[in-house]
């Protein structure tokens, strides 16, 4: 088929989806027929052949696209049309990917379940009345609804993984500085990462292959030896040493996804791996360290939302102060402001050195663990999430609960590790589950393989 009727059967799906599941922020019909025609210009003449030419694809709004409104879904952003593309963003239009527009999300990517979003919940196309995940549950969801072919997310604590598993599709979050970062908006600058999500991990593979590589404008970006990932698709699992921590399947896990997640462990044995039960240390500490640093890295990052550079501005203000004040008051949803709250107070004197310096020091501890464990194995094994999709408002009520959820998720950010989700099945409501595999830095190829011999 053409570039143009592949755009315009995702234009059709989202116009039909969008009444339901409000998975985007921005939809741009007119700039992506425009790009489809410049495409099939190039792909005609022979310029264009990689395996993302003409593919119709959505982009997380907190990834900046030039003349295309990102707004991270804050009030604060509503209007903010950035004036420059992300370097992700970048590598997707060289390669010939069409931008659809830009997917839902939490807000500035704090939240698990897409809610706190300021321009409305996304629902999960799977069943409506549940959530479809978060923070990147706009491109999870448009993935999963046939709004695109694939999409880009970001995790900064499971905002891939998480989601991913929620509705069905598979999504990776790359090894911390294998993707620029350069135009993410950032939320907690050490542990984010942008990653695909797409119908498969073959998908996965070939998205992460363009968008990833080396990039000055990103000081944390590292230089890899070789960014060929397609090239880890082989349906081939003997002899290689899978991992399950024993301490992921004990209390809170749903046994529902705990029976799926054992399952697939049990598909790989099957295909020649040796998979071993093993204790991962320091579990507990996972989550509180890491609402410690990303919420004093948030609080930091978002300070330059003032009114002034970008975006809102109240409307009535007297000085200077007031304006900030006010702007900030009513440009920032109620979770944004926690997290401020919480990363100003762990970053203040007197209280930096017993929190944000302790969670530094147990981030660093959670890293051994991890690299004790890829001395004995090539993947750990694990659920995505310890349950299926929530109803819409259950996680709204109770962000302690909704926190505790990252606990298989966040940990992987805190050591920099990649991470891919892939369907393994559905719970008796028809809810997806998704297992997650977990390499050791700049090993994505393994889980690659391992994810693949698996789907
Ligand atoms: N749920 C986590 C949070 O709210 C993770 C979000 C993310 O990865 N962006 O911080």
């Amino acid at each position: 088929i053409s570039v143009k009727e592949a755009v315009q059967a995702s234009l059709d799906q989202i116009e039909a989806g969008e009444k339901k599941y409000n998975c985007y922020v921005t939809v741009d019909p007119e700039g992506a027929l425009a790009q489809a025609e410049a495409i099939q210009k190039k792909i005609d003449d022979g310029e264009l052949t990689g395996p993302l030419a003409g593919v119709p694809m959505a982009v997380k709004d907190n990834i900046c696209t030039k003349g295309l409104k990102t707004t991270c879904s804050s009030k604060i952003l509503y209007n903010f049309v950035p004036p420059y593309d992300a370097e992700a963003a970048d590598h997707l239009k060289k390669a010939g990917a069409v931008i659809l527009g830009k997917t839902n999300m939490d807000e500035f990517a704090m939240g698990s379940t897409t809610e706190t979003s300021a321009f409305g919940a996304t629902k999960n196309p799977w069943n409506t009345e549940h959530v479809p995940g978060g923070s990147s549950g706009g491109s999870c969801s448009a993935v999963a609804a046939n709004e695109c072919f694939a999409a880009l997310g970001s995790d900064t604590g499971g905002s891939i993984r998480q989601p991913s598993s929620f509705c069905g599709v598979t999504g990776l979050k790359p090894t911390y500085g294998t993707v620029s970062r350069y135009g993410l908006i950032a939320y907690g600058s050490s542990l984010d990462q942008i990653g695909p999500v797409a119908k498969d991990v073959a998908d996965c593979a070939a998205i992460l292959d363009v968008i990833a590589g080396h990039d000055r404008k990103d000081s944390t970006s590292v230089a890899r030896e070789t960014y060929d990932f397609v090239s880890a698709l082989q349906d081939d699992v003997k002899g290689m040493k899978i991992g399950i921590p024993a301490g992921y399947f004990g209390e809170g896990l749903d046994p529902e996804v705990k029976a799926a997640v054992l399952a697939a462990a049990d598909v790989l044995k099957a295909k020649g791996a040796e998979v071993e039960m093993f204790d991962l240390g320091l579990i507990e500490y996972a989550i509180p360290a890491y609402y410690v640093i990303a919420s004093a890295e948030a609080s930091s990052n978002l300070a330059r939302f003032d009114g002034v550079k970008y975006g809102y501005r109240t409307e009535e203000y007297e000085g200077l102060h007031n304006m900030y004040k006010k702007t900030r008051s009513e440009g920032f949803g109620p979770e944004v402001k926690r997290r401020i709250m919480l990363g100003s107070f762990v970053l203040s004197s007197g209280y930096y050195d017993a929190y944000y310096l302790k969670a530094l020091r147990t981030k660093a501890l959670i890293k051994q663990e991890f690299d004790r464990a890829f001395e004995r194995f090539d993947v750990i094994l694990a659920p995505a999430a310890p349950t299926t999709a929530p109803k819409l408002g259950e996680s709204l009520a109770n962000p302690l609960q909704m926190y505790l959820g990252d606990i298989y998720t966040i940990s992987v950010n805190l050591a920099g590790l990649p991470g891919i989700s892939v369907p393994c099945g559905t719970d008796a409501k028809g809810l997806p589950i998704g297992v997650q595999m977990i390499g050791n830095c700049f090993e994505e190829k393994k889980i690659l393989r391992a994810a693949y011999s698996f789907q």
